[in-house]
């Protein structure tokens, strides 16, 4: 097994242990015990860290596309190689269980590859121009400066990797800030980049209490650029703050995916998907799959054989079992959160088929947990549970489907299953959301571009526009010297 890293900062080349405003404790959420400590950065610190993003900023963002590529590569290789070491962290720390903590790590790294290689790839354009005196229009994405990148702790590598990727890639320097409760598996992930030979103060690592260092972080003059993955309270709350001091701003944030199934679905095949596919990371994702909009005539079957699935998952510590299928939840906070969600259900406003109660245990585990028939404006159907809760609801015509579907603020991803080409195409034009899935709840690859709309956020990360979300457009108009 894996030592619990000595967690420290990382600023201008160097790494620090000591963090001038204290430390915090890091614990293991299966066991509840404390396995390692994780220093906070002081004001001072953090001004240590911007003068180093912005000193290196000026070479970095010269250097060629084919430089920053080959360093790239270096780093997802070396992540690759540590994915064995770098797992049994994630899974200490926010408790995933360790094939999906693999899982994460190498799909992580065919990110950093992609983004990588967009920087070798990805050109300007020249736009024909309308008279004989100007000779050309040219158009280039420019790196746009020091960025800060404020990551949440559900995928503790891939959405640092995500960041730092694009930010790299496109010629700019960066500050990452993770989570507090998964420092050492974001420190793992700098490592890769360092040791590929990332230079002194291209990237650095902070960590401490979010709130005061995104607010030093975005109000500093240095930060051109924030990128920030978390709830939609504190996105606003950010993206408030980026906008009183105009910085670009790319706000990931949560997401309460509906599901379609229609009559014409596969209902074997859609049914074995989304009950695996739902309690995947303890529910903990942005775009898992949650409101199960079922058709009436499938709608008792979907129920039973969900619930069947459900309520076979083994849930346990995946430090200590390696066969578990879901682990606990991140912390205390999530357990209160899933238990007000359950409580809600109460008075005939849904019914718990299976789950819904803390499972007696030291860490903080609650059970999968299946609402039939939640109420409209039940707490499930309105605020996203981001944790081990599906609810089902039937529908009569599919079109009533799509209006529940597209009721909330929220668009970040939606999926529907239909054997129907016509209907599928139809679901996949009217479902309001960044990202749709049909007849699967896959939504997510290196190649493409991932993000939400409405309350969800605005802007992507990954494909091309992953990387061009860290560079400014540039228009020059060169005319003829005289003549
Ligand atoms: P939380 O809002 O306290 O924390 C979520 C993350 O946001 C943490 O990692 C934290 O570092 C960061 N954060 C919190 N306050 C911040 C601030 N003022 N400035 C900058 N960063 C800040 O909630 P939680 O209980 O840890 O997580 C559950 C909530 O977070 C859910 O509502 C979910 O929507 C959201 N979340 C979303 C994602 C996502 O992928 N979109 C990931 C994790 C959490």
């Amino acid at each position: 097994m894996t030592a619990y890293p000595t967690v420290k900062l990382f600023i201008g080349g160097q790494w620090i242990e000591t963090g001038e405003a204290g430390a915090m404790e890091v614990v293991n959420p299966a066991t509840g015990g404390v396995i390692g400590h994780c220093p906070k950065a002081s004001p001072a610190q953090l001004d240590a860290a911007l003068k180093a993003a912005g000193d290196a900023f000026p070479a970095w963002s010269r250097t060629s596309g084919a430089e920053r590529h080959a360093i790239l590569r270096r780093a997802a290789d070396l992540l690759r190689e540590r994915a064995p070491q770098i797992a049994s962290v994630i899974t200490a720390e926010m408790g995933k269980p360790r094939a999906q903590a693999v899982g994460e790590i190498t799909g992580s790294a065919d990110v950093i590859d992609f983004l990588g290689e967009e920087a070798k790839r990805r050109g300007g354009r020249l736009i024909p121009t309308r008279g004989n005196q100007l000779l050309a229009q040219i158009v280039t994405h420019e790196p746009i400066g020091p960025a800060v990148l404020l990551t949440p702790w559900n995928f503790p590598i891939n959405l640092p990797a995500k960041k730092i990727a694009g930010a790299l890639a496109a010629g700019c320097t960066a500050i990452l800030k993770p989570a507090e409760n998964t420092p050492a598996s974001a420190q793992m992930l700098v490592e890769c980049f360092v040791d590929a030979g990332v230079p002194e103060g291209v990237l650095n690592l902070v960590h401490g209490d979010p709130g005061p260092i995104a607010e030093h972080l975005i109000a500093s003059p240095v930060t051109r650029k924030v990128s920030f993955t978390g709830s939609t309270a504190v996105g606003k709350h950010l993206g408030a703050l980026a906008a009183t001091h105009m910085k670009r701003f790319t706000p990931e944030l949560g997401g309460h995916a509906p599901v379609i199934v229609s009559k014409n679905a596969d209902l074997a095949r859609a049914v074995a998907m989304c009950a695996t596919t739902k309690f995947r990371n303890a529910g903990q994702v942005c775009v898992s799959p949650t409101r199960f909009l079922v058709a009436r005539e499938i709608y008792d079957n979907f129920v039973a054989e969900f619930a069947a699935i459900a309520g076979k998952i083994k849930v346990g510590d995946p430090g200590a079992d390696e066969s578990v299928d879901m682990g606990p939840l991140a912390h205390a906070r999530r357990i209160s959160a899933m238990e007000q969600v359950v409580a809600d259900t109460g008075g005939n406003r849904g019914e718990v088929v299976t789950g819904g109660s803390v499972i007696d245990s030291t860490g903080f585990f609650f059970q999968p947990t299946v609402i039939a028939n939640p109420s409209p404006d039940s707490r499930f159907m309105t605020e996203e549970p981001f944790g081990p809760i599906a609810g089902i609801v039937p529908f009569e015509k599919i079109e009533d489907a799509v209006g529940i579907a597209n009721s909330l603020r929220y668009g970040l991803a939606a999926y529907a299953f239909s054997g129907d080409l016509d209907e599928a195409h139809y679901l996949g034009r009217a479902l309001k959301a960044g990202m749709v899935g049909i007849n699967q709840l896959i939504v997510s690859s290196p190649e493409t571009p991932f993000g939400g709309i409405g309350d969800s956020g605005f802007g992507s990360e990954g494909g091309e526009e992953g990387y061009l979300a860290f560079t400014d457009t540039k228009l020059v108009m060169l005319a003829k010297a005289g003549g």
